[in-house]
């Protein structure tokens, strides 16, 4: 496996290696349930749904609640991975999507869709 240099790299389960966090799809259609969806890349994607980010809003400031990976998106890199390594990577992932790549002002401002 020493050729390959994506086993260092997050892969959906379609395939599809994401190697840094602004390659997620952002999606904001739930409005109701102040949800954001993390989908994958990769448009023909079967799983497509990678994970979400929910948050609320206190005094019209954004405050995310929750945000996780699914557990078919989880399972997958922990098995390439290691569970260590891979939890680690996801939850910086995580950490740079509510922090840099969620265009808040514009989810704020009552947009929807691609966010
Ligand atoms: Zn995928």
């Amino acid at each position: 496996m020493g050729s390959s240099n994506n086993q260092d790299y997050i892969q959906c389960v379609c395939g599809r290696v994401i190697k840094d966090p602004s390659e997620y799809k952002l999606l904001y259609l739930r409005k109701e349930d102040n949800e954001i969806d993390i989908l994958c890349p990769n448009d023909t994607c079967y799983l497509r749904e990678l994970g979400y980010i929910k948050f609320e809003v206190i005094d019209n400031k954004p405050r995310v609640v929750k945000a996780s990976f699914y557990t078919p998106f989880v399972t997958w890199n922990v098995a390439r991975l290691g569970k260590e390594k891979a939890m680690s990577i996801l939850k910086n992932h995580l950490r740079a999507l509510v922090k840099i790549h969620v265009h808040w002002d514009k989810i704020m401002a009552g947009a929807e869709g691609t966010v």
